[in-house]
């Protein structure tokens, strides 16, 4: 089969491998289209600690089962998406039901090989199926609409709630999509880039905020002076960090999901006497999971220019042109 192999920093090839095999309670996928992931952009360039060279990545896709390992309870035929997040079910976390937050955690094209490829091999309990009819690029979301249900989540929107995102790729975005759900009075979304911003205006964000500007004062005055109730940091650079705390009232509540600097200064006296909540989001459980596919299932995302679709074999021209910042779109979708 073809696989993009990744050799080290900035170095990714198409090259023919062998069909991987599936093991005992596995099974063997047909990749249908696999998106590419923010993670993976640092990964390329040799900034991710969790992955090591070489590496076939691809952690966000829609495949169909092909072949059956030893003792695997699955359909040949069947159309799933998978949870890339295989706990080891048995350390401290697992016991405690937090399974993403497993230490021993394997992720599918990080600690094995994944799904940019015409094939890849999974647990079957990884697999989750998905209707005939929903559109392979929006299929492959379900593994980063699940992190932007957890996100939200935890920031717990409510009717008429004053939401301030940060970052409208796609993580931010499908972080709006979610935060609609819960009918906020007013959704701001902060970015740099034109293009991503227009999306979310698409997507039914009330406010955009240039992310070039003063994005706190900014959020501030939208919301009467006082500040959003909520804030999403959908980036992970130090600027974004300290403008979600200080775009926040007091009281107000902030989740960091993205994932950038190592460590960035905060306003902590700021949090200290705002009594603001600051909580990290990592990943996803399986109900946020779960909830993911049934937003896609409900038809809640569309497919549209946020998502641009190529060939496989164009995979390390597409890494280096979302490096390059000169994709419009919020995500690339690869199909075998
Ligand atoms: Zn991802
Ligand atoms: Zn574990």
């Amino acid at each position: 089969m073809r696989a993009l192999v990744w050799h080290g920093p900035r170095s990714m090839r198409l090259e023919r491998v062998p069909d991987p095999v599936p093991g005992p309670g596995e099974v063997l996928l047909r990749v249908e289209a696999v998106g590419i992931c923010g993670s993976e952009l640092s990964g390329y360039l040799g900034e991710n600690s969790l992955r090591r060279p070489p590496l076939v990545m691809g952690h966000e896709f829609v495949a169909s089962v092909a072949a059956l390992g030893p003792g695997a309870g699955a359909a040949v035929g069947a159309r799933v998406v998978v949870n890339p997040l295989l706990p080891c079910g048995a350390c401290p976390a697992c016991r405690r039901g937090q399974r993403h937050l497993c230490a021993e955690r394997r992720i599918v094209g990080a600690a094995r090989p994944g799904a940019f490829a015409d094939a890849v091999a999974v647990p079957a309990s990884a697999c989750h199926e998905v209707a005939g009819d929903l559109p392979a690029p929006v299929a492959a979301l379900a593994e980063p609409l699940a992190c932007a249900v957890r996100a939200v989540g935890h920031a717990r929107p409510e009717p008429g709630s004053r939401v301030l995102i940060l970052g409208a790729g796609a993580i931010g975005l499908l972080a709006v999509a979610v935060a609609l759900r819960a009918q906020p009075s007013l959704l701001a979304v902060a970015d740099v880039h034109a293009a991503r911003l227009g999306t979310a205006g698409l997507w039914g964000a009330s406010h955009l905020i240039d992310g070039a500007g003063p994005v706190a004062e900014d959020a501030r005055r939208l919301a009467g002076g006082e500040g959003v109730d909520i804030a999403v940091d959908a980036v992970g650079v130090a600027a974004t960090r300290r403008a979600a705390v200080r775009a926040v009232r007091p009281g107000g509540r902030v989740v960091f999901v993205g994932l950038h600097d190592a460590e960035s200064p905060l306003p902590c006296n700021e949090i200290v006497r705002g009594e603001v909540e600051v909580r990290g989001s990592f990943c996803y459980s399986e109900a946020d999971f779960e909830a993911a596919l049934a937003m896609l299932a409900r038809g809640t995302l569309r497919q549209g220019p946020w998502i641009e679709e190529r060939p496989l074999e164009e995979g390390p021209q597409a890494f280096d042109d979302l490096l390059r910042g000169a994709v419009g779109a919020s995500k690339v979708i690869l199909r075998p």
